[in-house]
């Protein structure tokens, strides 16, 4: 077991193995996410130190393979789900639905269909709502549970804008309206347990102020609630979005800062805190591995074509999010000439390079003229930060199959996903003219 608070708060790229994923990288082929589920408990407890009186949740959207959530329930985290295939995995972890919130965003027929059918079997399952006419919905389908409603409280924050959703239209019922909705709600049976923002993702230290004002927000909410209802809300949820670093130069998140101003923010509310992070359990648990196709010279810069694209690690085409990116073959090199000084240096020039995927779109790039020992064709690369937001957001597109994962837990590695082929792809195409659709209903119900 790990001390909790005692595990460093960030695992750079820098500090893997080279030499066991260039191994892994043989044994499973390439790309391939390796996620470490050690990391991922060390994560979870310096999240539990820091913010020992709340109850903690996972965003399961950041990485909902089933060894994480399994890990994660076994260090007491509850799961938040964002659609109904996540609350499948959820459930399939848990013996009741404590802990396990859905929230529903914009939600199709067919989730809140699935919704209700599981919450007859697992009557302890919160739904987050965030609109009027999702109440509704849920009303008309016969549910009566435990209701949260998600607010927006006028505040977006994040590290990019498509990840700032405080102020988002979308997102939640404006927070002057909330008292009203919530007292509606109350009136008509549901039970009223908590309430619940998100304002954005990849919150950093220097953003505190702002997290200090949308906090205090939900906590003066909480109160006029408390007032107004029968019953005192169960819990204040202030989402997640807890920041990690992607560049070698930023700091980590200091989440006793983080929690100290939550603490403060809320203030005596008579409710439990509830915090949901997602990337900040997983993303530094997580590489993927690809390999190099091409080296060629290109007009300012060495381009560098590898086997993973942006069906395969989406963020940086999606945000121009930046990874840490190693040459492992080289390190792997250059330690085995220094280890033996008969050895002829075999250190790699350092150059410039653009590095970019195999799909057929310019904005298939992962780093422009980024400084990295100079590729070589066959050379196994490392992507780091990318247990968060990886394969969840892995696609198809130009009919690229997903790749493997495989979980290392101490001395174990196993597979935890098999490599799709290109059978996979069209695989959902065959006798798809005769098989009944079941699209038909109006999603709007
Ligand atoms: N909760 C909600 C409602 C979210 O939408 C998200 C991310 O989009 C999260 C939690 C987790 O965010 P993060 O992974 O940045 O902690």
């Amino acid at each position: 077991m790990t001390d909790a608070a005692a595990s460093p708060s960030v695992r750079r790229l820098s500090e893997w193995d080279a030499a066991e994923l260039r191994a892994l990288r043989a044994e499973y082929g390439s790309p391939l996410y390796v996620l470490d589920l050690e990391r991922v408990r060390e994560n979870a407890r310096r999240l539990g130190a820091a913010f020992p009186d709340a109850e903690i949740l996972y965003a399961v959207k950041a990485n909902a393979l089933g060894d994480v959530l399994e890990t994660l329930r076994e260090e007491g985290i509850g799961l938040e789900c964002a659609s109904a295939g996540e609350l499948e995995r959820a459930l399939a972890v848990t013996d009741s639905g404590v802990d396990v919130h859905y929230t529903a965003v914009n939600p199709p027929a067919r989730d809140l269909d699935w919704v209700i059918d599981a919450w007859e079997e697992y009557p302890e399952l919160t739904v987050t709502v965030g609109a009027e006419d999702t109440i509704d919905r849920l009303a008309d389908r016969g549910y009566d549970g435990r209701l949260c409603l998600r607010v927006n409280p006028g505040i977006g924050a994040g590290h990019h804008e498509k990840v700032q959703t405080g102020a988002n239209a979308k997102f939640g019922v404006p927070a002057e309206r909330a008292l009203e909705v919530l007292e509606d709600a109350a009136e008509r049976g549901f039970d009223v347990v908590g309430i619940h923002a998100h304002v954005g993702s990849g919150v950093s230290s220097d953003q505190l102020d702002d997290h200090r004002e949308f906090v205090s927000r939900m906590g003066d909410l909480a109160r006029e609630v408390n007032e107004a209802l029968p019953t005192d809300l169960e819990f204040v949820d202030v989402g997640g979005g807890f920041g990690v670093p992607y560049r070698d130069d930023e700091e980590p998140l200091d989440l006793e800062a983080v929690a100290d101003a939550t603490r403060d923010a809320l203030g005596d509310v008579d409710a439990t805190l509830t915090i949901e992070p997602g990337r900040y359990f997983v993303a530094d648990a997580g590489v993927l591995l690809t390999t190099v196709n091409t080296v060629k010279d290109a007009r300012d810069t060495t381009a560098v074509g590898i086997d993973a694209g942006m069906t395969t690690l989406l963020r940086p085409a999606m945000y121009d999010a930046s990874h840490p990116i190693r040459n492992l073959t080289a390190d792997v090199d250059a330690a085995a000439a220094a280890s033996n000084s008969e050895t002829p240096d075999n250190g790699r020039e350092t150059i410039e390079q653009t590095i970019t995927g195999p799909i057929c779109e310019s904005g298939d790039v992962f780093c422009t003229d980024r400084k990295l020992p100079a590729s070589e064709r066959g050379d196994v690369l490392a992507i780091g930060n990318a247990g968060a937001y990886g394969y969840e957001m892995a696609n198809q597109y130009n009919s690229r199959p997903r790749p493997a994962s495989v979980v290392v837990d101490g001395d174990e590695v196993r597979l935890a996903r098999r490599r799709e082929t290109i059978d996979d792809v069209t695989r959902l195409e065959h006798g798809a003219r005769s098989a009944s659709d079941d699209s038909s209903g109006d999603p709007t119900e």
